[in-house]
Parts: structure tokens; C-alpha cells; sequence
């Protein structure tokens, strides 16, 4: 089957050829984004293959069916940029890789905690500069912190669990709580409790219009003060301007990200070259107490293997008309 492969770096090329050698499938590349402006390239492919910030929107999706296109292969866990109404009205499956590696986006979330909390970030620079100083280098022993757990799926439960290993408490907060959580001495409590309790809160739940702005100025209001913030779920979870806010006033001790609400135009790009429009983000890597990474979480070995490996699968089922075992439906 033809599959129009969207947002394609050269990691994905080969990696994705490699998963397809036994499959055959005709992958055909494109370094662009799947939105309006590009979907005439999938002409003639029975399946496209997208990534966190193609935007499939109904425009998108109405001129894929036209074009042919059945399925949506997604290489991430994530879906919220699908509109998967408009996939199901237009007949188009859609398919996600439900499971890889949690230890690559939990272990992430790990280590932007303890780089903002030993301030590693800053002692990489001063010592590559001559400058063996202490001083604003002051950190925190992790031993006895509370850490707030917000969502605790596959991800957030592999992260608590490190974090026990460093003699934290854990509290969390889910839709569905899970016993594992409570196993490993986790306490489901309410948001604000959580809030206010924390000394670190990472964010693991999706980005869905229930979560979206989950952490906004209210919710920061409650917060302990001087709390380190940690998202590596997405984006749209968290009011930027708000934290940015908090930040300023010293509410917000620290914060590391690994995803950004406007990272569309940003991440997966070199723009060290270029004058940067977006004022948020730039505001954000000024502070000394703030980590941005550009959606790397995932980015282990372990887990684009996985990634590959299940996304070419899917796309083998749908060819040969297989149930999808990937599949993700629309919520009626
Ligand atoms: P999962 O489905 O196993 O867990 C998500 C948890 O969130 C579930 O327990 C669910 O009940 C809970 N949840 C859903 N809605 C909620 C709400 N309104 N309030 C509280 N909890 C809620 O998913 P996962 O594999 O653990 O992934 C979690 C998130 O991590 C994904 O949705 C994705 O956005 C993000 N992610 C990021 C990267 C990265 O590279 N940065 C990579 C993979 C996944």
C-alpha cells in the first residue's frame, strides 16, 4: 500500500524503512506537516502516517476521503489532533501506537526534575566557562518531597514508582483510579489538595477539553510556593502566560517542559538561525529556574522501535483487512 509518511525526519526514514522491509509497504516521505496546505500530496495513498503536530483537522480529513485515503496512522500516543468525529463521519480509520517504552517519557520527566533541582543546567555552563562557583547552585535533597501525580496511566505510574526510589510521597489525582499507584504507597486525593500539597506535580494525563488549562491561574494560586511544575504530556494542559506569571512572583519555584501549546511552529525545527516571534517561550527559557525540551521525551531507542514496529503492523492490518488492534474511536 502507498502511505504518505508526514513530518518525516531522518530518524523516521530509516527507522520506519526498517520496520517495513518484511512489509513492503511503498512509504513515501514528506519533511512537511499533514494540514490544508500539503494534503494534495497524498495522492494515490491508501494510508498517510502522521506525528504530534500534523493537524488533521475536517478540512484535512474530507480531502484525504476524497483522495482515497482510509486510514490515519498516528506514530505517537497521543491523538488529540485528529478530529476523529469528522475521521468517522468521512469512514477514515484511525490508528495510534497505544503502547511503547513509558520509561522513555517517565525517566524524561525524571531527569528534568533533577536538573532543575541541582540546577545541572547551569552548572554545565558555568563550568564550560571557567566558572567553578557555587553560588545560586544551592539545590534540594528529593529524600521526604510530596510529588503530585496527575494522571496515573502507563506513564504516570512508571514515574511514581522512580520517585519512590528517592524516598518521595506520593499523591495523585485520575478519572480512573488505579490500585498499582495505591500499591506502591500513592494517595488518590482532589486537585486542589493535590495542588496545595505538592512539592513537585508532574502532569501524565491527556490533552482532551476536560484537561485543557488544567494548570491555570487558579490552579497555581493554590499551589505550595515555589513548587516545580513538570510537563511532558502536552502542551495544552497548561495556561503558559499564567505560569510565566507565577513564575515572576516566585509562586512557581521551577518548571521543566518538554511539550509547549505552540510548539506546532517551533519543535522538530532549527531555528537557531532565525528571530524567534513567539514571546512566550522565549520569555520562558530566560528564567534560570525553567528547562524546555522540544518533545523529546519519547526519543529513546527503545521507544521509535516500538513506535516503528507497531505503526507499519497497523498499517499491514488495514491493507489486508485485519481487525486494528490500534484503532481509536471517537467518543459519542
Ligand atoms: P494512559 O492512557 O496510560 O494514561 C493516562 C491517564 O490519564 C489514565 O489513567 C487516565 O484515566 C487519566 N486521565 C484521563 N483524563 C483525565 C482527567 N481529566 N483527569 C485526570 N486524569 C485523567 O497514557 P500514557 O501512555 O500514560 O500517556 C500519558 C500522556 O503522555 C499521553 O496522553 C501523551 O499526551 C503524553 N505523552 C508524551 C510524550 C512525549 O514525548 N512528551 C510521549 C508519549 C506520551
Amino acid at each position: 500500500m502507498k502511505v504518505a509518511v508526514f513530518s518525516a525526519k531522518r530518524y523516521d526514514r530509516e527507522l520506519l524503512a526498517a520496520a517495513n522491509a518484511e512489509a513492503g509497504h511503498d512509504l513515501v516521505f514528506f519533511d512537511d506537516l499533514l494540514d490544508t496546505s500539503t494534503v494534495a500530496l497524498t495522492a494515490g495513498s491508501g494510508a498517510v502516517c502522521v506525528f504530534v503536530n500534523d493537524r488533521v483537522d475536517a478540512r484535512v480529513l474530507s480531502a484525504l476521503a476524497s483522495g482515497g485515503t482510509g486510514l490515519v496512522a498516528l506514530r505517537c500516543t497521543g491523538f488529540n489532533n485528529v478530529d476523529l468525529k469528522a475521521a468517522a463521519a468521512q469512514g477514515i480509520k484511525v490508528v495510534r501506537v497505544t503502547e511503547y517504552s513509558p520509561y522513555s517519557v517517565a525517566e524524561h520527566a525524571v531527569a528534568l526534575i533533577l536538573a532543575l533541582s541541582r540546577k545541572i543546567h547551569r552548572a554545565y555552563n558555568r563550568t564550560r566557562d571557567g566558572n567553578f562557583e557555587l553560588d545560586g547552585l544551592l539545590g534540594a535533597d528529593l529524600r521526604g518531597r510530596t510529588v503530585g501525580v496527575i494522571g496515573t496511566g502507563k506513564i504516570g505510574r512508571v514515574f511514581a514508582r522512580i520517585m519512590t526510589g528517592f524516598g518521595c510521597q506520593l499523591i495523585g489525582y485520575d478519572k480512573i483510579p488505579n490500585s498499582d499507584f495505591e500499591g506502591m504507597g500513592g494517595r488518590y486525593v482532589q486537585l486542589p489538595e493535590l495542588a496545595a500539597c505538592s512539592d513537585i506535580v508532574s502532569l501524565h494525563c491527556p490533552l482532551t477539553p476536560e484537561t485543557h488549562y488544567l494548570v491555570d491561574a487558579s490552579a497555581l494560586a493554590l499551589a505550595k510556593p515555589g513548587a516545580m511544575l513538570i510537563n511532558t504530556s502536552r502542551g495544552g494542559l497548561v495556561d503558559t502566560e499564567a505560569v510565566i506569571a507565577a513564575l515572576k512572583s516566585g509562586q512557581l519555584g521551577a518548571l521543566g517542559i518538554d511539550v509547549y501549546e505552540q510548539e506546532t511552529n517551533l519543535f522538530f525545527q532549527d531555528l537557531s538561525s532565525t528571530i524567534i516571534p513567539d514571546d512566550l517561550i522565549q520569555r520562558l527559557v530566560s528564567f534560570p529556574n525553567v528547562i524546555v525540551t522540544g518533545h523529546q521525551a519519547f526519543f529513546t531507542r527503545e521507544a521509535i522501535g516500538t513506535i516503528c514496529a507497531t505503526t507499519i503492523s497497523s498499517i499491514s492490518a488495514y491493507a489486508e483487512g485485519r481487525p486494528l488492534e490500534h484503532e481509536v474511536h471517537a467518543v459519542v
